[in-house]
């Protein structure tokens, strides 16, 4: 069959990161190491029957897609990797990472095949990515598909991430791609048919720690150079590196002390919103400081540091809520690691080893720095976040132990953060100080998952009425904080967030056929600092006792 020159839905592909980057020269699609190569380019398998459940509109926007294109058949059959035409360069990336603090070597896209980059009408680049779309040369012993479960919980997590304001690759589409895939949910044997999926990933760039890690691993510091050069020039353009010949090294330091501060504002996010990544290993990492590849991800429901959503990391908990920042500065560590070859001196001759040892300890000096800022910055971020949490105008002496004194109350029961911290706008701060105990909590009440005890109530007023007078002294000041105070507070913290349990029950409608419960989903999280009270008697609720231990709902494998 002959390719079409175009695509039918009029995209302008680009492609530049094919275009300009070292392709790996074998064309087959056979798994292998791959080697001085940032890709391998592959077409997607061809599925049996694809089906459109679900779509973004405002990524279809972004993009410049019409809702008459969304609605054609090419549409489906583009998205579920059925139709590869001349203007796109379908690819794999090869990436390698840490995972679990242990160095994996080459991973690479394992199930995700991107179509090319488009030109947004905006302006912007954007990189189309077909996750579960077929095995590439990075597969290894997987089958590079994906499962419709995890397709939906990737599809509805970015779209809900966007909308709550965290930095996120997007999802265009959900399909369904017809044909069955073999999946052993448990990791115990009972392997059991699921209806595959495919979802359509968009992004300025998909590049991960990871992908700056492999090259240096292998002693490959052109390539390394070639992709850090490449990315500074097209996705940090504003840092305004020269055109041509090599990007000085300041340039390069400027470039990761970014990528140190989006990634920790990403923490802050994540800590906001009751996030918790679950597989924060370096090659899911994004470069953009974006949130990328949704898998055993969970939502905080009780406030608890210690949880991890991750079966496999039940053990050690590595990515457990609490210490998604820590993971997130060893990761960059991993990157400056990576890139530190790139600042070896130029010219080693007639210097002594030490001599060579001195200057590079001095190059990378700042790399350090660039490494060490982190925490500042993510202290600094998460410390404004929750000043502005909890209504205040800006962050003042001692507002620190409050914190930490609301940390330690949270977890005196089990006590539902998204519901605290809406909730929290509806105590009475102005009469905290004559208010007993039970009217005071009354409004926060619901968020506890089982009735304190009085001890454990009153620690919760006393906690309530420290907040109150710190809000209600800067209330005297100015006459029109109280109003303007709680939309602070709404505007922040959101009502509805997707809860483990809430996508595990679209997930059991679509697979008996029902696909109506994502689009709702979707629908919901659009606005999810909005009160839509027809929505809240069944999604502003803490998780329901049935989803407690429920697969799924509490607990999720990578497989996927
Ligand atoms: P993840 O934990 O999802 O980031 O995946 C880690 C690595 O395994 C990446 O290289 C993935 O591309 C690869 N991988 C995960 N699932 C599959 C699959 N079903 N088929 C092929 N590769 C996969
Ligand atoms: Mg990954």
């Amino acid at each position: 069959m002959v390719k079409p020159e175009t695509n039918p839905l009029g995209l302008t592909f680009t492609n530049r990161f094919t275009r300009d980057l070292p392709a790996d020269p074998i064309a087959e699609n056979t798994r292998r190491q791959v080697h001085g190569a940032c890709f391998s380019r592959v077409d997607p398998t061809p599925t049996a029957a694809p089906q459109l459940i679900a779509h973004s509109h405002e990524v279809a926007e972004l993009l410049g897609i019409s809702a008459d294109d969304v609605a054609s058949e090419a549409f489906a059959e583009m998205f579920n990797g059925n139709l590869v035409t001349g203007d796109m360069d379908p690819y794999a990336m090869c990436y390698g990472g840490h995972q679990f603090g242990n160095w994996a070597g080459q991973l690479g896209d394992g199930r995700a095949i991107a179509l090319g980059e488009v030109l947004a009408p905006d302006g912007s680049h954007q990189t189309l990515q077909l996750k579960g779309s077929g095995p590439t040369p990075y597969s290894r012993g997987a089958d590079g598909r994906a499962v419709l479960r995890s397709s939906i919980r990737e599809f509805l997590c970015s779209e809900a991430m966007f909308h709550l304001g965290v930095p996120t690759t997007r999802a265009l589409s959900l399909t369904l791609s017809g044909d069955e895939v073999m999946r052993d949910m448990f990791y115990d044997g009972r392997s059991a048919f699921e209806h595959g999926a495919v979802v359509c990933r968009v992004a300025p760039s998909f590049l991960r720690f990871g992908s700056f890690q492999l090259f240096p691993a292998r002693g490959d510091a052109d390539t390394l150079r070639t992709l850090v050069e490449w990315t500074i020039r097209t996705d940090f353009a504003h840092l305004d590196a020269p055109v041509d010949g090599p990007i000085p090294n300041e340039t390069i330091t400027e470039w990761f002390a970014e990528v140190c501060r989006t990634t920790a504002d990403l923490m802050v996010h994540w800590m906001r919103v009751g996030f918790v990544h679950g597989v924060m290993n370096t090659d899911n990492l994004s470069i953009l400081g974006l949130t990328i590849d949704y898998g055993p991800y969970g939502w905080l429901e009780g406030f608890d540091p210690e949880w991890t959503p991750n079966t496999t990391d039940a053990g050690r908990r590595r990515y457990r809520y609490g210490n998604q920042p820590s993971i997130a500065h060893w990761n960059l560590v991993q990157l400056a690691n990576a890139i530190a070859p790139l600042y070896a001196p130029d010219d080693e001759s007639g210097l002594s080893d030490e001599e060579i040892e001195a200057a590079f300890r001095e190059q990378v000096a700042p790399l350090q720095d660039a490494v060490d800022s982190f925490a500042t910055r993510f202290d600094a971020g998460w410390n404004e976040m929750m000043a502005e949490r909890l209504g205040f105008v800006a962050i003042a002496d001692g507002d620190n132990e409050l914190f930490g004194e609301l940390g330690r109350v949270l977890q005196l029961v089990e006590t539902d953060m998204t519901i605290f911290h809406r909730r929290l706008a509806d105590v009475d701060a102005a009469n905290a100080a004559t208010l007993d105990d039970v009217s005071l909590v009354e409004p926060i009440s619901d968020a506890w998952y089982v009735k304190p005890s009085d001890e454990q109530l009153s620690e919760m007023a006393t906690w309530l009425r420290s907040w109150s007078a710190r809000v209600v002294a800067e209330e005297r000041a100015d006459g029109d904080r109280a109003a303007n105070r709680i939309a602070q507070m709404h505007a922040i913290n959101p009502k509805y967030v997707l809860r483990n349990w809430m996508a595990q029950l679209a997930i059991d409608r679509s697979d008996a056929g029902d696909h109506d419960g994502v689009t709702e989903l979707l629908e919901l999280l659009r606005r999810p600092y909005d009160e839509q009270p027809e929505h809240e008697d069944q999604f502003f609720v803490k998780r329901p006792e049935w989803a407690r231990e429920r697969a799924g709902c509490s607990m999720l494998s990578c497989s996927s």
